[in-house]
């Protein structure tokens, strides 16, 4: 798509800091890291989200993510690191097509991971995996 920022990165018509890639994945250093050592992962293929990708892209990237998550690791010293894809406007997602963010981590780092949990009754719980469950395509 010639008006996706990240088509652009892969076609070459944008740079970026690449650090890998391969026929189905590029991966390269997000412009605003949250971290030192972020990372993008892409499939070249234009995809909204991960729904409207294929099996071979999804098993592509994972792999890509296998990969490049312990070189990361190894760079940058970190202690861990986050696997992060926002789907949808609702869940934060800026740039229409599709991307994992790999965030190193440090103990104290300061980034937080502030999920809100609650408590849930059992029988609800039993209730929404039956309907999810019945959902799944
Ligand atoms: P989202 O909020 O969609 O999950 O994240 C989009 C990410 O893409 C952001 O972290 C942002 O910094 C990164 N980004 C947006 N435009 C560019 C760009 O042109 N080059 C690079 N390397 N990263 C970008
Ligand atoms: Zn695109």
């Amino acid at each position: 798509m010639s008006d996706c920022v990240f088509c652009r990165i892969v076609m070459g018509e944008i740079p970026c800091a690449k650090l890998f890639e391969n026929e189905r994945v590029l991966a390269f250093m997000d412009i605003n890291p949250v971290a030192t050592g972020h990372v993008l992962v892409i499939p070249k293929a234009h995809s909204s989200n991960i729904g409207a990708m294929s099996d071979c892209e999804v098993a592509a990237v994972a792999s890509a993510l296998k990969a490049v998550a312990p070189a990361v690791m190894k760079v940058t010293r970190a202690e861990g690191y986050n696997i992060l894809n926002n789907c949808g406007a609702a869940a934060g997602q800026a740039v229409e097509h599709v991307h994992f963010h790999l965030i190193p981590r440090i103990h104290g780092d300061g980034r937080g991971y502030r999920w809100i949990t609650t408590s849930a009754d059992p029988a609800q719980l039993a209730r929404l995996a039956s309907e999810i469950s019945k959902a799944l395509l």
